[in-house]
C-alpha cells in the first residue's frame, strides 16, 4: 500500500493511508487526499483560496482515475464548488456513461447530487487578483476600456509564478491503483479555459496493469503531448518507469512554445510493482522539485527530490 503525491499533497497522505490500511480503496484514499488540499484555503492553486481567473472568479478542474477499470470522472471550470475531486467522483459512479462536465453543466450536476455552493475566492486571493488588474488597462465595455478580454488575460498571465496543482496516486492492499488531480489552473486565466488536470491522458492516467502518472505545470503542454496517458503506454511497451518519464520530458522539449512561455512540466509516476518517482523538466526553478509518498509500513510522509530531466 503506498500513497504518491506532488509536494504540495503531503496533508493528504495520512487521511488516504488511512482509508488504506482499514482496507478502503486507492479511489477512496485519493479521493479523500485531494479533498484535504482542496480545502486548505492558503494553497492558491487548488479549490478553496485557488486563484481567480481574469475576472475575478474562481473556476476549478478536476479529475480521477480508476485503474482497475478504466473508469474515470472529471470535471472543467467549475464555479462555486470547493471539492471538483468529488464532483468528478460522482460523475464517475452516477453518470458511467459520461467522463466529463464543464462549466455550468458541471455545476448543476453537483447541486443535483447535493453538493453544497459555496464561495471559493478567499480575501488574499482577491487581493492578489485586484492588484493583478489594477496594473492593466480595463477590458473592452468595462470603464469605457478597449481590451479585449483575451488580451488582458494574456497579459496577466505568469504561468511559470502563479499555477500549481496536486497530484496524487495510491495504491490499495487489492493492488488497484488510483489517481487524481485538482487545479484552479492558471491565476487570470481566461474564463473557460481548461488546463490538462480535468483531461484523462493528458493529467492523469491510470491502469492497474502498468501504472499511473500524474502531472502538473504548463497544462497546454501536457494536452498537446499526452503525457501522462504517453508514460503509462510507455511502460506497456516495456520500458521502466524511468525511461517512460524521461522519454515523455524529453518528447515535450519538441514542441514549440508561444513566446515568453516557459517549460514547465512536473509529475509523478507509480508503476505496476510499487516503484514511483517525481520527474521536473524545468531544473532551474524552484517549482515543486520534490514530491512525497509514504507505504502503510512507514510512520511519516517521505519526502525526496524530483529527478531533473
Ligand atoms: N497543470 C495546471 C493547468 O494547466 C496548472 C499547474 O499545474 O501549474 O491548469
Amino acid at each position: 500500500m503506498i500513497v504518491v503525491a506532488s509536494g504540495n499533497g503531503s496533508a493528504g497522505i495520512g487521511p488516504a493511508l488511512d482509508i488504506l490500511r482499514a482496507g478502503g480503496s486507492a479511489l477512496d484514499a485519493v479521493e479523500a487526499a485531494t479533498r484535504v488540499i482542496e480545502r486548505a484555503p492558503d494553497d492558491h492553486t487548488v479549490g478553496v483560496g485557488g486563484y481567480p481567473n481574469i475576472l475575478g472568479e474562481v473556476e476549478l478542474d478536476a479529475s480521477l482515475m480508476e485503474g482497475t477499470t478504466r473508469r474515470a470522472g472529471a470535471v472543467a471550470a467549475l464555479r462555486g464548488y470547493a471539492h471538483p475531486v468529488s464532483v468528478a467522483r460522482a460523475i464517475l459512479e452516477h453518470l458511467p456513461q459520461h467522463v466529463l462536465l464543464v462549466g455550468d453543466g458541471a455545476a448543476r450536476f453537483a447541486a443535483e447530487r447535493g453538493f453544497e455552493p459555496e464561495e471559493l475566492l478567499t480575501e488574499p486571493a482577491a487581493e492578489a487578483w485586484r492588484r493583478k488588474v489594477a496594473g492593466l488597462p480595463p477590458v473592452e465595455g468595462e470603464g469605457g476600456g478597449k481590451v479585449p478580454i483575451g488580451t488582458q488575460a494574456t497579459l496577466a498571465q505568469d504561468p511559470a509564478h502563479v499555477a500549481g496543482t496536486v497530484n496524487f496516486i495510491a495504491r490499495d492492499g487489492q493492488g488497484r491503483i488510483a489517481s487524481a488531480v485538482s487545479t484552479s489552473g492558471w491565476a487570470f486565466k481566461y474564463p473557460g479555459r481548461v488546463g490538462d488536470s480535468p483531461l484523462v491522458g493528458a493529467g492523469n492516467y491510470c491502469d492497474d496493469r502498468w501504472g499511473a502518472c500524474a502531472c502538473t505545470g504548463l497544462g497546454e503542454w501536457a494536452i498537446r503531448a499526452g503525457v501522462a496517458r504517453s508514460i503509462v503506454l510507455g511502460m506497456e511497451f516495456g520500458l521502466t518507469l524511468s525511461a517512460a518519464c524521461v522519454r515523455a520530458m524529453n518528447d515535450l522539449r519538441t514542441l514549440p512554445l508561444p513566446e515568453g512561455a516557459r517549460p514547465v512540466m512536473n509529475l509523478i509516476a507509480l508503476d505496476a510493482r510499487g516503484a514511483h518517482a517525481g520527474y521536473a523538466l524545468d531544473a532551474e526553478r524552484d517549482f515543486y522539485r520534490s514530491y512525497c509518498w509514504q507505504t502503510a509500513d512507514l510512520d511519516e510522509v517521505q519526502t525526496a527530490p524530483c529527478i531533473p530531466v
